[in-house]
């Protein structure tokens, strides 16, 4: 299998021939290699235009979310960048190459662990950390983040990820119930909230490990 013609042919059709536009996202999605991420049995459909299972009920996502989504992030290479949801840890090596510090945290352990080795045999690990735990909760150590990058979609935008985003930062997020969700761009200003829907998507719900108190 040809795996860089491939990428090269996901990144003209369904990237750049959909409106993808950012030349960085671009070329960080031509450099990930893609089949290192899915279940060795899937990888000769790494390229398809769909999300793919990674086991544990979950999903690797379609292609052209993850490329909208760190699209919406407007990143710049500077940044520190939590990302919910790591699932199988491509989305957080794609966001590893367009940002400095990336804080991927995983609620399903079997996963963050896969998230940890697939990130360190393609040698992506370097300026990614899998955290294996609720990120409904954001991750506080590293708060506040430039830019937050949601792969779960909630009921409503968790008032903990607001907190920790910056002034002046960005977070992508699917709210809604699971077939009828908005991928909302959120961002900070002067303490202030506003948002615009980018698109409509169907993402697997974000679930909280334990209830909160508040
Ligand atoms: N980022 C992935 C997509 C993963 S699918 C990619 O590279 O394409 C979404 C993931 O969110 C699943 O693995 C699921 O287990 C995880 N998830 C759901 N609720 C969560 C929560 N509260 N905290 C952290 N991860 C969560």
């Amino acid at each position: 299998m040809d795996w860089a013609f491939q990428r090269r042919m996901m990144v003209s059709r369904q990237l750049r021939g959909r409106g993808i536009r950012d030349e960085r996202v671009l070329q960080a999605m031509l450099e990930i290699p893609r089949e290192e991420f899915v279940p060795e049995e899937d990888r000769d459909g790494a390229y398809v235009d769909e999300p793919l299972e990674i086991g544990y009920g979950q999903t690797i996502s379609q292609p052209y979310m993850t490329a909208l989504m760190a699209q919406c992030l407007e990143l710049e290479g500077h940044e520190t960048v939590l990302e919910v949801g790591a699932g199988c840890g491509y989305h957080a090596a794609v966001l590893g190459v367009l940002a400095a510090r990336v804080f991927a945290i995983e609620l399903i352990p079997e996963l963050a662990a896969m998230a940890r080795e697939n990130l360190e045999k393609t040698g992506r690990a370097g300026n990614i950390t899998v955290i294996a735990g609720d990120g409904s909760l954001g991750y506080p150590p590293e708060a506040p983040y430039d830019a937050i990058s949601v792969a779960a979609a909630a009921a409503e935008i968790p008032r903990a990820l607001l907190e920790q985003l910056k002034d002046g930062g960005r977070m992508v997020i699917p709210v809604g119930p699971y077939s009828d969700q908005e991928l909302r761009v959120v961002r900070k200003r002067d303490g202030e909230i506003d948002w615009h829907v980018a698109a409509y998507c169907r993402f697997v719900p974000l679930r909280e490990a334990a209830p909160r108190v508040d």
